[in-house]
């Protein structure tokens, strides 16, 4: 059993939800005005039998034990699954445990070698065309692994069982994820031209999927794991490191583009932020590098 099963069975749904909302008897279940948006007519419903709540009103979702702690309380799953590993008392394992991340680095680095493949196929044309629109060579498409996450829905997590690794690995390295109410699994990248990001050893510790139609958001990464956290990571560190270190300076650019185009011209020192502001510790790394 997963530790999120052992987490599942140990709760009950009524008790989770309880705490916020009143609720009212209604035939097997119980309904109660939405916590989630403002009504006077109750649509929230939880369901004991299914262990599950929905809101037919406004909201027009639901879920399970956990997605309703994220929504009740801002959190991201790992916040979540802290906070009801706490409440019934399961354990665990612990950050940074060596053997669990050696797992999480080769999940992701299947998974890149699977979208490397996938880009050269067929299917992979439209992310060929972008990066020939981008003109980046094929030794920087080589080097940074770039591919293609298939649209199907399925592709990686078939490719990931078929060479033995578990459906529990890839949902934590966040490359496949479960809807908590059907249970059904799918690919989180789906239709991406797909950047691995690497750590500064250059282990595969995550992804970033670049949409190639009018999909918003344009870019999504890895939701943060133990082994990624996307505000202390600087993409292409791992290559850039040393030229940084001889040279006391780091240029630091926005996209993952940027940066590959920078390598290929010679500029080596440069890394990018990952999109966002840099953070502080994206600077604090730095700052051990560079003056
Ligand atoms: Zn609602």
């Amino acid at each position: 059993m997963s530790v999120i099963d052992d987490i599942k069975a140990r709760l009950d749904i009524v008790d989770v939800v309880s705490p916020y909302v009143a609720l009212q008897k209604s035939g097997r279940g119980f309904k109660a005005n939405c916590p989630f948006h403002n009504e006077k007519t109750p649509s929230f419903v939880v369901n004991p039998e299914r262990q599950s709540w929905r809101c037919f009103g406004a909201c027009a979702e639901g879920g399970g034990a956990f997605d309703f702690v994220m929504k009740a309380e801002n959190m991201d799953f790992g916040q979540a699954l802290h906070l009801l590993a706490q409440r019934t008392g399961v354990q665990l394992e612990k950050r940074g445990d060596p053997e669990k991340s050696d797992i999480l680095h080769s999940v992701n680095r299947a998974a890149a070698n699977f979208y490397q493949e996938t880009l050269k196929t067929e299917e992979g044309r439209q992310a060929r065309n972008y990066i020939d629109s981008r003109k980046l060579n094929d030794s920087s498409i080589e080097k940074f692994i770039l591919g293609y996450s298939p649209s199907s829905g399925d592709g990686l997590k078939s490719h990931l069982l078929l060479h033995d690794f578990k459906i529990e690995q890839a949902i934590e390295a966040g490359l496949v994820r479960q809807d908590e109410e059907s249970g059904r699994t799918y690919d989180f990248f789906r239709g991406r031209l797909m950047f691995p990001i690497f750590d500064r050893r250059g282990n595969v510790v995550g992804f970033g999927g670049r949409a190639l139609d009018d999909s918003n958001p344009k870019y999504i990464n890895t939701s943060a794991t133990s082994i990624f956290d996307k505000r202390n990571t600087l993409y292409a560190l791992n290559f850039a490191i040393d030229k940084i270190r001889d040279q006391r300076t780091a240029v630091v650019v926005e996209g993952y583009m940027d940066a590959i185009a920078a390598h290929e011209h010679g500029y080596t020192n440069v890394v990018a932020s990952m999109g966002t502001a840099l953070t502080e510790q994206q600077v604090a790394q730095l700052r051990t590098l560079a003056d």
